[in-house]
């Protein structure tokens, strides 16, 4: 399997090369050149697979030749294996219609843990083989920076700076990533936003005297391996509910569109989906771009949701060159334009092709509360913020009856246990295995938000 730029200019790579690569030296993103594909009779074949084996069934065609089969099963048991749920993405009902499907039983209990603990053990395996490094820089509104730190802290050949927006995650987000204590890891606080956080990161790889120096490597959903790994659940799911023969729609609560758009891997594979429906808090450009073709960025509101709180969704470029004729050249032109502006209309082909599969809806802090207020009283369920943002857009989609609604349930309730309380008068209590997370002693710099400040920074600490 081949893998080329969403901007055209970059040389295609490998399975490995794009995995330590992260972003693509045109300042694009990696796709496959094809979509693999699987049958129904191959769908059907796979019902009842543990979690581990049917991981390494979704993800071997992606990963060719750069993984043996009996290796990629070894690394999808020992990722997976970490889990706090023998099913991994277990699935619970709410409703005739409605499900959520479980993706915070990892670690640090957002659903990062299930791309980032495969991603961990892909870098270890891949830097092994040539004995080479790996500067790894990330951005995160709060849950890739502490998946991505217990997946990779300890690593010899691994170096983890992460920057997250100071006072914009929440206390439990951030006491994850900066109550690690291993020499490789490196946690920086600065003055602005996730969105201002991403640029940094996108400049830096395109910063030739980093570059020079360091093997820069990506744990943001711009890197291809993460999206992989979540395509995986998305099977599970439909699997569970009489898939392939009957159509699931998805809601996916979406900041960066990463793992919305794992979805839209899926139905390109030929998983059976009715629609996905790409839910957004008040930071809604991804509502307005598949409702009115209108892709412009505002200025980030702070929601219960701070994951969500984004106004450029990197991988919305993966689906726009997927569905807008997989042309480069008018990519990057596209894109040029949208970095000077800061908008850009979609062409007619780019809302056609997404409008096929995708629908979008709109939660503000009211609809969040009261989705959380819902499944409690009704059925019983707490839901974290984002996840109750994806409800809402689920129940408010119009699906058929005869077809599920699952939506992806993206954080435990305790990662957001004030938000929670204010809904629904009860306080989740933190899950066993995160330890002692409010004894540990911090550890994080501070930093302005200017880009030479963090380069700087990076540039003295970096082995
Ligand atoms: C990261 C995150 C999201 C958004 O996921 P994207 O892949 O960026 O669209 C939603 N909810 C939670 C809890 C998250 O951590």
């Amino acid at each position: 399997m081949r893998y080329v730029s969403t901007r055209g200019e970059a040389p295609s790579l490998d399975f490995a090369e794009v995995t330590l690569a992260g972003l693509a030296s045109d300042g694009g993103l990696y796709v496959p050149e094809e979509w693999p594909q699987f049958s129904l009779d191959e769908i059907a074949a796979m019902r009842g697979l543990p979690y581990a084996e049917l991981a390494a069934r979704v993800m071997e065609p992606f990963v060719g030749d750069s993984l043996t089969p009996e290796r990629l099963r070894a690394l999808t048991a020992k990722a997976y294996g970490r889990f706090a749920h023998k099913a991994v993405t277990p699935l619970v009902q709410l409703d005739e219609q409605h499900w959520v499907l479980e993706l915070f039983h990892g670690p640090t209990l957002a659903f990062k843990d299930v791309a980032l603990q495969m991603l961990g053990l892909l870098f270890e395996e891949f830097l092994g083989r040539e004995e080479g490094s790996l500067t790894i820089v990330g951005a995160t509104s709060g849950d890739t920076g502490s998946a991505a730190i217990d997946a990779v802290a300890g690593l010899d050949n691994v170096e983890i700076f992460m920057l997250h927006p100071k006072g914009r995650v929440s206390d439990v987000q951030r006491r994850q990533m900066t109550t690690v204590r291993a020499p490789n890891v490196h946690n920086i606080a600065i003055d602005g936003s996730f969105d201002d956080a991403q640029a940094m990161v996108k400049r830096i790889f395109a910063d030739g005297d980093v570059t020079a120096k360091h093997r820069i490597g990506a744990v943001n959903s711009i890197n291809w391996a993460r999206l992989m790994a979540q395509v995986v659940y998305y099977f599970a799911a439909s699997l569970q509910l009489g898939g392939p023969e009957r159509k699931l729609a998805f809601s996916v609560p979406t900041g960066n569109f990463g793992d919305v758009f794992a979805g839209h891997v899926a139905a390109r594979m030929g998983l059976p989906i009715e629609r996905l429906i790409v839910a957004t808090n008040v930071n809604d450009i991804l509502h307005r771009a598949l409702g009115q073709g209108d892709y412009s960025a505002g200025t980030v509101t702070p929601t219960a949701a701070p994951s969500m709180d984004i106004q450029v969704s990197s991988n919305f470029e993966r689906l726009l060159f997927d569905v807008g004729g997989r042309n480069g050249a008018a990519m990057a032109e596209q894109m040029r334009g949208f970095e000077a502006d800061k908008a850009m209309r979609l062409t007619n082909a780019q809302r056609e092709g997404a409008a096929a599969l995708f629908t979008s809806a709109r939660a503000d802090e009211g609809d969040t509360s009261q989705a959380m207020r819902w499944a409690y009283e009704q059925c019983g369920e707490m839901l974290d913020p984002h996840t109750a943002i994806g409800l809402h857009a689920a129940r408010e989609a119009a699906i058929d009856s005869d077809v599920p609604v699952v939506t992806l349930a993206t954080a435990h309730p305790a990662k957001f246990p004030d938000a929670v309380e204010r809904a629904t008068g009860l306080r989740p209590p933190l899950p066993s295995r995160v330890g002692d997370l409010f004894a540990r002693e911090e550890s994080f710099i501070e930093l302005p938000g200017t880009y030479e400040a963090v380069r700087d920074h990076i540039m003295e600490r970096a082995s």
